[in-house]
Order: structure tokens, then sequence, then C-alpha cells
């Protein structure tokens, strides 16, 4: 098997072809089936092929398979939304992002 069909950040054999090119041969976009990482053919070679990938973002099966778990967005805490309430009744300006949520 050539370089290219493995997977640059893994090496996993098993790559899918997501997209391609409207212009015929221009590009593919492929995915690994491992890791999902996801390249585009056209890309420099440091992102298209397992030796020039960077080291430092290499993975194993054994990092895959080790990784730890995202951890889950926590519930909303009753206590924080009662605080933000207070900042914007109080004309805060310190949390406009909520502002919308909480009206
Ligand atoms: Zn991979």
């Amino acid at each position: 098997m050539s370089e290219k069909t493995a997977c640059p950040r893994c090496a996993h054999p098993a790559i899918s072809q997501l997209f391609t090119s409207p212009v015929p041969g221009a590009w593919d976009v492929l995915q690994c089936e491992q890791c999902l990482y996801c390249w585009r053919t056209s890309e420099p070679a440091r992102r298209t092929t397992r030796t020039a990938y960077p080291d430092s973002f290499k993975l194993t099966a054994d990092d895959i398979r080790s990784a730890p778990e995202v951890p889950a967005v926590p519930p909303r805490c009753a206590e924080a939304v009662k605080t933000v309430r207070h900042l914007i009744l109080a004309g805060s300006t310190h949390a406009p992002c909520l502002s919308g949520s909480l009206t």
C-alpha cells in the first residue's frame, strides 16, 4: 500500500473518499475511518503523508484507545444563572452573550 493511502495522523489503511472536486482530478477530500482525520489531496505533504506529518500530532491505535473521554457539558447551575441575571439587571456588560437567553 502506498503512503498516500494511509492516514497521515494514525497510519490506518482504511480511508474513505468524502468529496471530489467539481473540476475533475483537481482534488479529493479523504477521511480516515479510524481517527476521522480529513484532508484534501491538494494540501501540502505535511497534511497528507504520514512521513511528513508533524510527529507531535501523530497518533497510534493505542493513543486513540486510551484517549480521555471529552467531558460532557455540565448542567446549568441555577446559582450561576441567578448571578448573571443579577448582573444584567444591574446594567453590567460583563455577560452580554447571555442576556438574550435570560430576558
Ligand atoms: Zn487516522
